[in-house]
């Protein structure tokens, strides 16, 4: 993709603070972290998100993520880490090529991620049971 940011990076068009590279995914370091350490995971190959891109890309990317994971939190001496992907823009994701967040924590460093609520009546069971039938279709 011409004009993809993180196509760019893969292609050594833009600078990045590359970490970690193999045949299939890279990583390197967000431009904005959360924390210092923050990295992010991505496919060489072009894909949207988590909806496009391929299984074996998939695989690849997770596997990719936890070695990174191992590295950061020892690396950074890190008391936690978090694992997150934003897919599609009303989940939040900015730039359109598949890629997982890798974010340090620290003890009492404040950050809240998701805001959580409890279940009304029956919404648990319905929503258990869309996700069972969409898993048929
Ligand atoms: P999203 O919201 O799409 O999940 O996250 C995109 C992430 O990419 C953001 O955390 C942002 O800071 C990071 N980012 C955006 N542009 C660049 C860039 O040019 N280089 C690097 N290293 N990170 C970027
Ligand atoms: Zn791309």
């Amino acid at each position: 993709m011409p004009d993809c940011i993180f196509c760019k990076i893969v292609r050594g068009e833009l600078p990045s603070y590359k970490v970690y590279e193999d045949d299939k995914t890279i990583a390197f370091l967000d431009i904005r972290p959360v924390n210092a350490g923050h990295t992010l995971v991505v496919p060489k190959t072009h894909a949207n998100n988590i909806f496009d891109i391929s299984p074996e890309d998939w695989a690849a990317v997770s596997e990719t993520v936890r070695k990174l994971t191992i590295a950061i939190e020892k690396g950074i001496a890190a008391d936690g880490v978090n694992i997150a992907m934003n897919n599609r823009e009303h989940a939040g994701q900015v730039v359109h090529h598949p890629h997982v967040h890798i974010i340090p924590r620290f003890k009492g460093d404040g950050l809240k991620l998701m805001p959580q609520r409890t279940y009304k009546e029956r919404e648990a069971e319905e929503s258990a049971q869309k996700i069972r039938d969409a898993l048929k279709q």
